[in-house]
């Protein structure tokens, strides 16, 4: 496995970057776009100052990153799907934890990616669907059990989104972290899995002022935990369990916007604690740390055993192409360039 700058012990963070296609909206403005993707892993970003600058300069002059892999706007839900995530539903299967996050702008199409459409299921339906023919292939003993848990931090507040009431309490036990009296779904097939997770997200909480509209403060987590039995070199019956985790993260306009901001007005906003505990475990992770801040939010307890350590961490960053979204793709990209 490739190691960061050959820093052993360093956690490996595989990181992606998806261009949504440009909106109707964006389109009537008269947008210009600011990002190319080429060779499905370099991105070039600019700003152009004007019209002129558009069509005189060279998109490829841009700002240069590069990536595990880009996605352009043509890349269909499978692609993201096969380039990102199957590993680890692989690694799963062997009793590895992993997480996968789509983090950036509100609107810049993380539901999408993550959760899909009915017509376009994306990476959470894809994956269960990837575990479930897995597991035909490799046994025909029903030896695999698979549980589904969908949760949401808002505030931090947890909530069960497959059964939505009081707020849950976060438990430290020899497991590790748990959300006490988290429904544990049994799935048996991927059929009744997008409908449940559709419904789930219903259920996610949705801001005041605009109801309907998913709060972009909210973060969804998937976890899909699977249980066999194998039997060790004595012969003996072990247990083993693999967990991954799948993360709608909160829109990532606010956080960047408080990054600045002291700690004081950050609580009293009651703002994105999560999303910025998050950065700060993944930086630390990143720099190869001993001490990692999983205890600073409700997402970074519920995440300690899915993210460091031997866990294999993916990242996808959701971008607009429109240069109206300029600054806020800016950040992301450069947010992503520091998790490598
Ligand atoms: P976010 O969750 O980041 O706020 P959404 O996933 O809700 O953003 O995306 C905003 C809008 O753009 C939605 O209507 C969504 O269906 C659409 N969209 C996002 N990404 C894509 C894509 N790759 N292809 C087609 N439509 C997309
Ligand atoms: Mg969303």
């Amino acid at each position: 496995e490739a190691e960061k700058g050959g820093k052993v012990g360093s956690s490996r963070i595989m990181v992606f970057v998806r261009v949504r296609p440009m909106n109707k909206k964006e389109k009537e403005a008269g947008s210009r776009c600011c990002i190319s993707v080429v060779n499905r892993r370099d991105v070039y970003l600019t700003e152009f100052a004007n019209e002129n600058d558009y069509l005189r300069l060279n998109r490829l002059r841009g700002r240069h990153f590069t990536f595990d892999a880009a996605f352009p706007d043509s890349a269909t839900q499978q692609e993201v799907y096969s380039t990102s995530t199957s590993e680890l539903v692989e690694a799963v299967l062997q009793g590895r934890n992993g997480s996968v996050f789509c983090y950036g702008a509100t609107g810049a199409g993380k539901t999408y990616t993550m959760l899909g459409t009915m017509e376009n299921p994306g990476v959470m339906v894809l994956a269960i669907k990837d575990l479930f023919s897995k597991i035909r292939q490799r046994s025909c003993d029903g030896n695999h059990v698979v549980h589904l848990s969908y949760l949401e931090v808002y505030n931090e507040t947890v909530r069960d989104l497959l059964s939505p009431g009081r707020p849950l309490v976060l438990r430290e036990d020899k497991q590790g972290i748990v959300a006490a009296g988290l429904t544990q779904y049994r799935a048996y097939s991927t059929d009744e899995v997008m409908a449940l997770l559709q419904q789930g997200n219903q259920n996610r909480t949705t801001e005041p002022t605009r109801a309907n509209e998913t709060s972009s403060r909210s973060h969804a987590i998937l976890q899909v935990v699977v249980e066999y039995r194998v039997r060790d070199a004595a012969m003996n019956i072990i247990n083993r369990v693999g967990k991954l985790s799948l993360i709608d993260l909160a829109g990532s306009e606010r956080a960047l916007a408080t990054d600045q901001r002291t700690l004081r007005s950050l609580e009293g906003a009651n703002i994105n604690r999560s999303l910025l505990a998050l950065s700060s475990c993944i930086n630390s992770l990143v720099e190869g740390k001993k001490h990692i801040p999983y205890r600073n939010s409700k997402l970074t307890q519920l995440l300690k055993d899915s993210l460091g350590g031997t866990c294999n961490t993916v990242m996808i960053a959701n971008i607009s192409p429109s240069n109206l979204s300029f600054g806020e793709t800016q950040n992301t990209v450069h947010w992503a360039d520091r998790a490598k």
